[in-house]
């Protein structure tokens, strides 16, 4: 039988509905909308498409969102003085900085911008501060990607307390933010990754497989117990026939769609994995959209907690 889908675009489209209410309550309690600022360094074309998507999300949804741009060649100074100002900013209760930012800037320029960001306003969930939270079971903001993961796992009825999950990956964004959710909620949890060894053997003790690697079709059917759950967290264009082929095989409808477009998106997860798995999220259309849905509700998670736990009669006139 084949493996049911598990739809995360209409998830996320039905929290951006739920969010709308809550942002207007918002704007009626304090006077402007909760804002996210965006710092896009760069033109990286797939950071283009994603901050594009995010923009267009938070416009639709009620917030003020600012899209700083900086060019490729800024200097990591450049880009400290902007998180800076955003720390600082009134109007801004989220920031987000888009990876990855240019190769020029260096390795370490990731994590010293998250060590900058201000936790509160760290909507990405990628701060120290904020890893600590979520490593004590604690955190109010989670990267958008694995709670995106384990709502939809939820939303879907998912089993996950006394399951074995595995996740393939240990990125500090997706793998073991994930990996931590899933712990949280009584999985046991294996983290994979390049040095497993008989990865495809580890993956089979899986109720929940969770994979976040960006190789397509790393995860065939071998790696699958029959009945379980997979999440299929990779993202990857792919431009060349005879990969497109070789995954699908001929007569697919998506070899049609990748000669319309020249390129199609797949994840990590060989389509055979249908014939054997329960359920199986789709690429596009599983975990991406909810990425930016988590994202605007981290963003109203924060700016709730910047304006509403002042203490009672703070910012009141006295007589
Ligand atoms: P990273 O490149 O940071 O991490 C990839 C992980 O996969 C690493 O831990 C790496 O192991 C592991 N890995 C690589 N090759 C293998 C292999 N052959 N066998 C087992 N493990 C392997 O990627 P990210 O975590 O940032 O992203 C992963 C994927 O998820 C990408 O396709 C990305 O585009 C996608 N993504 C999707 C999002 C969404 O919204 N749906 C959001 C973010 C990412 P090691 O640590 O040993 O190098």
């Amino acid at each position: 039988m084949a493996a049911r889908i598990l739809d995360g675009q209409a998830l996320a489209t039905r929290l951006q509905v739920d969010i709308i209410p809550e942002v207007q309550a918002f704007i009626g309690r304090h006077g402007r909308p909760p804002g996210l600022a965006i710092v896009l360094v760069g033109h990286d074309p797939a950071s283009e498409v994603y901050v594009r998507s995010k923009v267009r999300t938070a416009s639709a949804i009620g917030f003020r969102v600012d899209l700083e741009r900086l060019p490729a060649t800024a200097a990591l100074g450049d880009l400290f003085t902007l998180v800076d100002r955003l720390n600082l900013s009134e109007a801004h209760d989220g920031i987000l900085v888009q990876s990855p930012l240019p190769a020029a800037m260096g390795p370490e320029a990731e994590p010293q911008v998250f060590d900058r960001l201000l936790p509160a306003k760290d909507v990405d969930g990628f701060s120290p501060h904020n890893v600590g939270l979520l490593v004590q079971n604690r955190a109010s903001v989670v990267s958008g990607t694995p709670a995106g993961v384990v709502e939809l796992l939820e939303w879907e009825g998912v089993p996950i307390a006394g399951q074995r999950a595995v996740v393939i990956g240990r990125s500090d964004i997706v793998g073991k933010p994930l990996a931590m959710l899933l712990l949280h909620r009584h999985a046991t949890v294996t983290i994979c990754h390049s040095r497993t060894s008989d990865l495809a053997a580890v993956c089979r003790e899986a109720d929940i497989l969770v994979a976040a690697v960006g190789r397509p079709g790393l995860v065939t059917p071998a790696f699958v117990k029959p009945g379980a759950v997979v999440v299929d967290v990779g993202i990857n264009r792919i431009t060349d026939w005879a990969q497109v082929e070789g995954l699908f095989g001929a007569g697919h409808p998506r070899l049609a769609q990748f000669q319309r477009k020249g390129s199609l998106l797949v994840g990590d997860v060989h389509p055979g994995v249908g014939a054997v798995a329960a359920a199986l999220t789709p690429v596009p259309g599983g975990v991406g959209p909810l990425t930016v849905a988590m994202l605007m509700r981290n963003t109203l998670v924060a700016a709730r907690a910047r304006l509403e736990r002042q203490p009672a009669g703070a910012g009141r006139q006295h007589p």
